[in-house]
């Protein structure tokens, strides 16, 4: 029986909370677990795509002529460590172009059927916006997950996240909510960092992940040679926390199933 995958929208539509490298790299450690992984790259400014050395400036066709309806998505991956559905600077064009389109919230939604049977994940990767890009990602996903970077300001931004949400749910997709908080740029030496996600928590309760990526310049590095980190520095710390993170992913209500789970996360 083919299986469709789980489809996982990583949103915040605050900038440099770790969405880009949260999908990179979640997608990355998921993969070493067995799992077939694609990651689409639904930011105009191209960072995901960029992680994993893609030319974006010679790019042909992107995310942008997929939702146009110009390209399937079949057409447009890259297989570096996961399968990468690129973006080039056109994608700014997408709010304007779907504005115009009917059924302009489901063209992401659309175009992921056909590809659905050949993942175990589609990993989304969102711009800084709550536009039609996001909305597009709400409506195509099973669950979203929010990186948080761990201050206090940060937090004050998700009330308007849920209320998309929210508006998502009643309107187009009775079934996605947020099936994770992931802290980002944990300092647990620091009283703040510790409240913010005491705080998380009062507010998420068991939906926040008990893994919490700490800071460290590797995340900035790695990028710079077109890798995740988990290739970059495979012994490393933030190796280790988005291994972890995959594991309580693979685990939980959104995960799947897959044979060399248990092998993997056993070594
Ligand atoms: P977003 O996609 O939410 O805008 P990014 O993933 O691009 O955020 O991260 C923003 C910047 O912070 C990037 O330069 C990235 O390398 C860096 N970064 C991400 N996660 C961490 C971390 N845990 N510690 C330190 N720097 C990080
Ligand atoms: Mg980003």
């Amino acid at each position: 029986m083919p299986r469709s995958a789980r489809v996982i929208a990583l949103a915040n539509q605050k900038g440099g909370v770790a969405k880009t490298t949260t999908t990179l790299n979640l997608g990355v450690a998921l993969k070493d677990m067995g799992a077939r992984v694609l990651a689409v790259d639904l930011d105009p400014q191209s960072n995901l795509s960029m992680s994993q050395g893609i030319d974006v400036e010679g790019l042909e066709v992107g995310m942008y002529h997929v939702l146009t309806g110009q390209a399937t998505v079949a057409d447009i991956v890259h297989a570096r460590e996961i399968d990468v559905a690129p973006a080039g600077i056109e994608l700014a064009g997408a709010e304007i172009a779907l504005a115009q389109m009917i059924g302009r919230e489901r063209a992401l939604e659309r175009a992921l059927r056909p590809v659905s049977e050949l993942y175990d994940y589609i990993l989304l990767d969102t711009p800084p916006s709550l536009g039609m890009l996001t909305i597009n990602a709400m409506v195509a996903a099973d669950g979203v997950i929010v990186p948080v970077q761990c201050e206090y300001l940060s937090l004050r931004g998700l009330a308007q996240l849920r209320t998309t949400l929210t508006q998502v749910r009643e309107n187009l997709n009775p079934d996605v909510d947020i099936v994770g908080i992931l802290p980002t740029m944990y300092d647990g030496r620091t009283i703040h960092g510790r409240e913010a996600v005491d705080m998380l928590v009062e507010n998420f309760g068991d939906r926040v992940y008990r893994t919490r990526i700490g800071k460290t310049i590797r995340f900035a590095e790695a990028p710079v040679e077109g890798k995740s980190v988990i290739r970059y520095d495979p012994s490393g710390q933030a190796a280790r926390w988005y291994r972890q993170l995959a594991r309580e992913v693979a685990a939980s209500p959104i995960g799947v199933a897959l044979p060399g789970a248990s092998r993997v996360a056993a070594a």
